[in-house]
């Protein structure tokens, strides 16, 4: 019996292993991604992060941007900030639901993509996170036209995640990679606070 459940066992194996080799085989095509880490739930900022260490990891460089929490506190830019790979820039004013005001807003917003154009055209830069970049197209801070353009034309080995919620439809159009964080629960809509070094 327990012999037969290990046959079985050992053959589904050898069809997932079959199967994944002809799936590797197939991804042959090297190049830069476009990620987008989009949706309601838990996560995008995280899962960006995430991959920021593991670039650097390898001694790669890289650069985010910040385009809202800039004046919020943010465990792994304080963790990370020593390591000479890594360079972060943030929206100047520090852009808060509270006091929305569009010029400054704006101002600051382009003030910022400043930063995020250089980076789009450095080979040197294997990993550009812009983090909350989806609510400048949203408000219209940023257009689209300006932002498409300057991922089409990045360097060619340059990965860049694009976090946020409501990604505009043309921005997914051209992602290589679309992850959809859905909100199955949030503590947040539980009452209770947001956690730091687990939140923020
Ligand atoms: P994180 O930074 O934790 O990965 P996120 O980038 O997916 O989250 P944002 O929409 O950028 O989410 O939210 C920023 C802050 O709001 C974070 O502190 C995050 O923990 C919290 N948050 C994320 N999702 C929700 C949600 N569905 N409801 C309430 N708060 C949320
Ligand atoms: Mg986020």
């Amino acid at each position: 019996m327990n012999n037969e459940r290990q046959q079985r066992h050992k053959r589904a194996m050898q069809k997932l292993k079959r199967h994944v080799d002809e799936r590797i085989e197939k991804a042959n095509e090297e190049r830069g991604l476009l990620l987008v880490f989009t949706g309601n739930g838990k996560g995008k900022t995280t899962a960006a992060w995430g991959t920021v260490t593991r670039a650097l990891g390898y001694g790669y460089r890289v650069g985010v941007v910040q385009f809202i929490k800039g004046v919020w506190e943010c465990g792994e830019r304080e963790r990370l900030a020593d390591d000479a790979h890594l360079q972060v820039h943030t929206m100047a004013t520090g852009f808060t639901w509270e006091t929305q005001n569009r010029e400054t807003d704006k101002a600051a917003c382009e003030k910022v993509w400043v930063e995020a154009e250089k980076l789009l055209v450095d080979p040197d830069i294997y990993l550009v996170v812009l983090d909350e970049l989806t609510y400048m197209l949203k408000f219209g801070y940023l257009d689209i036209g300006t932002v498409k353009r300057a991922l089409a034309h990045r360097p060619a080995e340059q990965t860049v995640i694009i976090t946020g919620r409501n990604a505009h439809r043309e921005l997914l159009d051209m992602a290589d990679t679309i992850t959809e964080m859905q909100e199955t629960r949030h503590a947040f809509n539980l009452g209770l606070k947001a956690r730091r070094g687990i939140d923020y």
